[in-house]
């Protein structure tokens, strides 16, 4: 028997709509180039979101085509996240923080017909356009606001969507290989943004009442999905413009009262450093958590937050194909009272599934792993806002299992409450004598040494053992260090074997497009030059 339910399409218009309607009122702000502020409401986004879906359709695109975007983060590029899928284009959003050549690549392999562009990226653009087959380039706050002009808000018509039409394209941030499209459809990008609001990491979800800065880019993966849970639940969201600087952030916290932040672990160990240099200069008693994913974050910048400044950390798990949030750290209810290193412990973890989403990892033999915090293998996702196949890439397939789970390359172990805790990329293991040795849990415990800013593992070609450990290590300014003394730091928490037998200093750790350590630099660096 059939259900008799409304075949209700699950499409971006529907938190359009809603944020007009409920949320008018609240306010979008940006921190402009210049560091002013700029202001509006709801109501102003909704309408010039509807301009741009109608300027655009008046251009002669086709339905599904692509429209990119090469932008930071701020009140333009809000609009386009809502006024290009809503007019039956896809949003997709490049990464400026690549070569010319690989946006080039990028922006051709998914077709882009029209780029909208902020003006400081214009000698960007100029380098990698003509290989493209870009049609139309507008410029945020020249050309982009004729075309908003070339429209009435009254214009626009819901294109009758249907919830698997794609909505929006990103590519992946892999450091190996060519990058791979993702491309999310309205009903993954609706579910995501759900299973994101439904997820109420440490019992600190998002209502109307929040203020949401996103530090992550709208370039990597959907912000996270922050634009779209905002406007769906009416909280005040605010763009740090290209101001990514610790103190900007810092400032901006403050000056808006922000509740809610999310990003990279490389920004909040800058942002620790300054705090914990100057305590009282920033009064962020509005601040209620800042969501950290992207890269493992240190358990010990965890208990720094909430210890030294009463700031709480959420640690959340993904990927580009996972839309991207899959996973989030929590507390099991039975440990609210139990001590704070225990607690460190489950925070510190990336936690269980969204709602809909599912993990898994098998052993050799296709079973799945023993969930007992120690037994490590290649953790596996479904789920509706995961990918089912990369866009146009040949000989990809391989990355999802015969029953349609995607793989991760994520190495992880699970807790016996299915908690998980990522270990590595399984290109970053370090196998020494035919055992894994998880360079993110050496990490973690370098980055809990006082001296020390960043700390990077890698594997290193050994004789004996394949391969060894190596630390590369970033100590803070004034302070000092000797492989000697890091050495003995971390000794009491691993089997000898695991400790890395070098350990170099250098100033600075080379970061990806989106922040994380750079892992390949590293090794191109230190494999061919053996340590002394
Ligand atoms: P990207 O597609 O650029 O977002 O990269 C996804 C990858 O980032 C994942 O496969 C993980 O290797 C890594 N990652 C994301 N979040 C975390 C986290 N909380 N802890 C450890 N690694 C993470």
């Amino acid at each position: 028997m059939d259900g008799l339910m409304m075949d209700y399409q699950l499409t971006l218009p529907t938190i359009l709509r809603r944020a007009e309607q409920y949320f008018g009122g609240k306010e979008v702000v940006t921190r402009l180039p210049d560091k002013s502020f700029h202001r509006y409401t709801y109501a102003d986004m909704t309408r010039r979101a509807k301009q741009l879906a109608a300027a655009l359709q008046k251009l002669g695109l086709e339905r599904g085509d692509r429209v990119g975007t090469l932008c930071w983060n701020h009140y333009q590029h809000l609009e386009a996240y809502f006024g290009i899928p809503c007019a039956g284009f896809v949003l997709h959003t490049l990464n400026l923080r690549l070569h010319p050549n690989d946006i080039g690549y990028i922006a051709l392999n998914a077709g882009d017909r029209a780029l909208i562009v902020d003006a400081s990226l214009m000698p960007l653009v100029e380098q990698f356009l003509p290989r493209t087959k870009v049609e139309h380039v507008f410029v945020v706050e020249e050309s982009y606001e004729e075309l908003l002009a070339s429209a009435d808000e009254g214009e626009w018509r819901d294109p009758g969507l249907e919830e698997n039409e794609a909505a929006a394209m990103c590519y992946t941030s892999g450091t190996t290989g060519l990058p791979k499209g993702v491309v999310y459809t309205h009903r993954s990008t609706m579910l995501h943004t759900l299973g994101v609001a439904a997820a109420n990491p440490l019992g600190l979800g998002l209502s109307e009442q929040d203020v949401i800065l996103p530090v992550v880019p709208m370039f990597h993966a959907n912000a996270w999905g922050y634009p779209y849970v905002a406007a769906m639940q009416g909280a005040k969201q605010v763009f740090p413009g290209p101001h990514l600087d610790a103190e900007s952030l810092l400032d901006d916290f403050v000056q808006e009262r922000v509740t809610w932040t999310a990003g990279v672990p490389t920004i909040w160990l800058g942002i620790l450093q300054l705090l914990d240099a100057e305590p009282k200069r920033w009064d962020l008693s509005a601040m209620k958590g800042m969501l950290v994913g992207g890269s493992a974050a240190p358990r010990s910048m965890i208990a720094g937050f909430q210890e030294r400044h009463g700031l709480r950390v959420c640690h959340g798990w993904g990927m580009t194909e996972t839309s991207p949030v899959a996973s989030m750290a929590s507390l099991p209810g039975e440990l609210a009272q139990a001590d704070r290193d225990t607690q460190y412990d489950y925070i510190a973890m990336q936690g269980v599934p969204l709602p809909l989403v599912e993990l898994r990892a098998r052993g050799a033999d296709g079973n799945e792993i023993p969930h007992d915090g120690e037994t490590m293998a290649e953790l596996e996702v479904r789920g509706p806002w995961v990918a089912g196949a990369y866009y146009d890439t040949p000989g990809t397939s391989g990355r999802w299992t015969e029953d349609g789970w995607f793989r991760t390359g994520d190495i992880v172990s699970f807790d016996p409450q299915g908690h998980i805790q990522i270990k590595d990329r399984s290109k970053d293991v370090i196998k020494s004598g035919g055992e894994w040795i998880s360079s993110v849990d050496l990490e973690n415990a370098l980055m809990a040494h006082p001296a020390v800013a960043e700390a990077a593992v890698i594997a290193v070609p050994d004789e004996k053992w394949q391969e060894r450990p190596l630390a590369v290590v970033v100590v803070k300014q004034g302070a000092t260090a000797t492989p000697e003394q890091l050495r003995e730091f971390i000794a009491p928490h691993f089997a000898k074997w695991w400790l890395p037998d070098h350990v170099v200093f250098v100033s600075e750790i080379p970061k990806t497009a989106v922040g994380k350590f750079k892992k390949t630099a590293l090794r191109e660096q230190f494999s061919a030059q053996p340590v002394a």
